[in-house]
């Protein structure tokens, strides 16, 4: 049985055997340590861990693994944090792994236009090393100025460049990881396509469930020869999902194609001092690149369907500046909200595209009927909606309301044809529902295949999938902490 109830003595203990192991600074374990690793970017459930540990190789990371399973301690990987559905979360408290010191770019193999990188990489780091060569790593989740190589690979996380360019499992070849029974073990190959069961493909976005991810190597994409960005405002939210329907109709996959609606714009304004014009209650940011004459036939499309659909303002970028401008909405947006509450919560559902206008009205009905503020921000071309729900956490009453509204967002994306996650997992945030989802067949099948990886209860627990003992009991501590 797994020790998730220790007393402080055997938590100090604890935190020796493994400094000892490890080495001076490798592991915190102070109440203010402690607290500041309670939860992710998914603030309402918040569980401490026993010990935080920084391991920088991947036999370290090994070693702390064997001594968990030697002294049944739970062991969550963790990486900057920034996950949204609680996958980070130290659900049994337990061990966290963090990999903030495993941050080196080991390899970099121009001619073959691939990198390997430790999983503490940070995302945008990883391109900027290869940018001198006209490369980049193409998974660019908003985060990713902070966001790490491994907790792109658990989330199998997207960007606002998902639309073209896909999500993180078409750009990682090989992995090395530590699996539960504390093996080194390698994934996949540095040349692709090799035979052989897709393990990859079950291992990325598993959410941290089957191993802790200690290196990859990853594609390097070629930048684009030409990039053409457009922001437009719409009077109507209507008129802006009508537009990203009727660009994605006509045949045209822009490398981007973000929405941000009233809500954002404010904050955005107040944060950062840009001003949208007058009545616009929905922005589009547009962008194409690639073969400069395919750039400029995509951009009169583009650019044809804005006006049919009644924009007011259409800025194109003129340099890299402008660019970064107008991406500011779409990228710090998020972050700006914390300009309008001290909670946020950002939602994660997808619904096919076409539905798009239909969802953003039962959003809305949505937060007025549960007295919440709701602002839109989302990979629209996706159909991977990003409600951000704003409210004060310090009232338990704005806490359910907000859950709450969540859970009915996520049926309302289940009604429509969609589903759960885009990008964002499931992590103990919508483990709930699951079985919806999925029913029960199919989520027994997932978990023969787990149990394949991790049959046991240490690794990252009561994640994912809803039927691992304890979990209950744990879930009502979570939700306590955080009000
Ligand atoms: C402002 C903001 C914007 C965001 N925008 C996007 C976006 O555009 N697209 C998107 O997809 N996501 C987005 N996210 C969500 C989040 O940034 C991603 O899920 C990201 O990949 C998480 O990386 P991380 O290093 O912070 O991982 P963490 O939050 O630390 O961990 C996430 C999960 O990965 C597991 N994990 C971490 N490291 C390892 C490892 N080495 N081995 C095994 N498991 C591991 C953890 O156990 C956990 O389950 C955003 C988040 C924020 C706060």
């Amino acid at each position: 049985m797994p020790v998730t109830d220790p007393d402080r003595r055997t938590e100090a203990r604890w935190a020796r055997e493994l400094e000892s192991m490890l080495g001076p600074g490798q592991v915190l374990a102070t109440p203010s340590a402690r607290k500041a690793y309670d939860c992710d970017a998914y603030t309402i459930d918040k569980s401490k861990p026993s010990v935080v540990v920084l391991p920088e190789t991947t036999e370290q990371v090994r070693d702390v693994v064997r001594w968990c399973n030697r002294n049944q301690v739970p062991y969550t990987p963790r990486g900057a944090g920034t996950g949204l559905s609680g996958g980070a979360l130290a659900a049994m408290g337990g061990v966290l792994i963090s990999t903030k010191r495993m941050t080196r770019i080991l390899e970099v193999d121009l001619p073959n236009r691939c990198l390997r990188a430790q999983a503490g990489a940070v995302n945008k780091r990883i391109s900027e090393s290869v940018a001198h060569a006209g490369l980049h790593f193409a998974p660019d989740p908003s985060s990713q100025t902070v966001s790490t190589l491994g907790g792109n690979i658990a989330e199998n996380s997207g960007g606002p460049h998902t639309l073209k360019y896909g999500v993180t499992v078409q750009h990682v070849l090989a992995l090395t990881m530590v699996d539960v029974d504390g093996e080194i073990v390698q994934v996949g190959s540095k040349v692709p396509g090799g035979p052989g069961l897709d393990l990859l493909g079950v291992l990325i976005g598993s959410e941290g469930t089957m191993g802790v991810v200690t290196e990859a190597w990853v594609r390097l994409t070629p930048n684009p020869a030409k990039v053409e960005t457009v922001l437009a405002s719409f009077a109507t939210v209507r008129d802006a999902t009508q537009t990203v329907a009727d660009i994605i109709a006509a045949g045209t996959i822009p490398a981007a194609l973000e929405m941000m609606d009233e809500g954002i714009m404010k904050a955005v304004s107040l944060a950062f001092g840009l001003v949208y014009p007058e009545g616009a209650k929905a922005l589009l940011l547009i962008e194409c690149d690639g073969d400069p004459d395919a750039v400029a036939g995509e951009m009169r499309t583009v650019l044809d369907i804005c006006a049919k659909h009644g924009a007011m303002d259409v800025a194109v970028a003129a340099d890299e500046a402008e660019r970064q401008k107008l991406w500011t909405a779409r990228k710090k947006g998020i972050g700006a909200m914390g300009r309008i509450a001290p909670t946020i919560v950002t939602q994660d559902g997808v619904i096919p595209r076409s539905k798009l206008p239909e969802m953003l009205d039962r959003i809305s009905e949505v937060a007025a009927r549960r007295g919440i503020g709701i602002a839109n921000i989302f990979h629209a071309g996706d159909g991977n909606l990003h409600p951000c729900m704003y409210f004060d956490d310090r009232d338990p009453a704005q806490v359910e309301a907000a859950v709450a509204a969540g859970e009915e967002i996520l049926e309302v994306c289940l009604d429509l044809g969609g589903s759960l996650s885009g990008e964002h997992g499931i992590g103990v945030e919508k483990i709930g529902l699951m079985e919806r989802m999925f029913g029960r067949e199919g989520l027994d099948l997932m978990m023969d295949v787990r149990r394949i990886f991790n049959d046991g209860d240490l690794c990252n627990p009561c994640k994912i999938l809803p039927n691992q003992k304890g979990c209950v009991e744990h879930m009502r501590r979570w939700r306590g902490a955080a009000w």
